[in-house]
């Protein structure tokens, strides 16, 4: 087939089915830092759309002036999601056909796009996704970490309490994990997830697209020890290696023999305890006090 310049693109009779219908949400993926990341379909969307709902007014126009594209924009993020996304319904019900971008990437991925599909598919509003850039993918098919299988977590609460319950939940997972981190929380991450997973390897995938894109495969104590000696900056993805597929040495075993058993593969008690949390899925507490009963 012949290559197509965006303008032929557009003329192009096989494009007649992409035609922008009225009473339509459109999900637009956007790039998530180089602005060419972006589809033929998605500037075809954003250009013939009623209006735009922008989860940043501030940085959206960016996109659009670059491709010249002038359209109304409502703002549509966190805390104004509920009354907004009412009105948002509300013009779409009313014959209007509005795309939605996001901050960055995927709408509905880790950011307040899921609520308004959520809201039109309650409706019966039809919902269309125009797929392009999502830094969980583009993080995990660069990790070097298997991708056949793998699970997405998003952002961890920031609740340590109960982002270690949940760690601890996931440390037994075999599939890589993706996850989103900021860069002030990211030692913390590294801390809790070393201590939850123990040294498994760990992609560091940073500013994606962007002049400074860096994707370091290192493992999970070594990441503790480069970022408590380096300052984190820019956006972070987390590739994390899944645990091995067999069962842990040790888990069917009574507690206190469970830990014997790294004592006598030469650990410290404390070490044997946090091995042994971990093969079994609970807080180390929990271990420390079965064998001091
Ligand atoms: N919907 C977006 C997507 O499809 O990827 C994700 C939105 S979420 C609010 C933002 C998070 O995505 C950031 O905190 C960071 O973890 C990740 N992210 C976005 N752009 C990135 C980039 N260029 N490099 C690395 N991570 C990025």
């Amino acid at each position: 087939m012949k290559n197509l310049s965006p303008n032929e693109w557009e003329n192009n009779e096989q494009t007649e089915r992409n035609r922008v219908e009225p009473s339509t949400l459109y999900l637009v993926a956007t790039p998530i830092g180089n602005l060419s990341d972006i589809t033929y379909r998605a500037v075809k969307v954003l250009s013939e759309v009623d209006f735009i709902a922008a989860e940043d007014t501030r940085n959206t126009p960016k996109l659009l002036s670059r491709y010249e594209i002038k359209k109304p924009l409502v703002s549509y993020y966190e805390h104004n999601k509920r009354e907004r996304g009412e009105y948002i319904a509300s013009r779409l019900e009313a014959g209007e056909s509005c795309a939605l971008v996001t901050d960055a990437g995927t709408p509905a991925i880790s950011d307040p796009g899921e609520d308004l599909v959520v809201l039109c598919r309650e409706r019966n509003i039809k919902v269309v996704s125009i797929p392009g850039a999502c830094a969980a993918i583009t993080a995990l098919t660069l990790s070097g970490l298997p991708t056949r299988r793998f699970c997405f977590e998003g952002f961890l609460t920031t609740v340590r309490g109960q982002r270690k319950q949940r760690l601890r939940e996931l440390s037994r997972e075999t599939r890589t994990l993706v996850i989103y981190e900021a860069p002030h929380k990211l030692k913390l991450t590294l801390e809790d997830l070393y201590e939850a997973f123990g040294d498994r390897r760990v992609a560091l995938c940073r500013e994606l697209t962007k002049l400074n894109e860096e994707a370091r495969l290192m493992t999970l104590s070594e990441a503790v020890a480069y970022y408590s000696e380096n300052q984190p900056r820019g956006e972070f993805v987390l590739v994390i290696e899944g645990a091995e597929e067999e069962a842990p040495v040790g888990a069917d075993l009574p507690v206190a023999e469970h830990v014997q058993k790294y004592i006598d593969a030469g650990m410290t008690k404390m070490d044997a305890i946090k091995a042994a949390a971990r093969d079994r899925g609970v807080p180390k507490s929990e271990v420390y006090a079965e064998i001091n009963k």
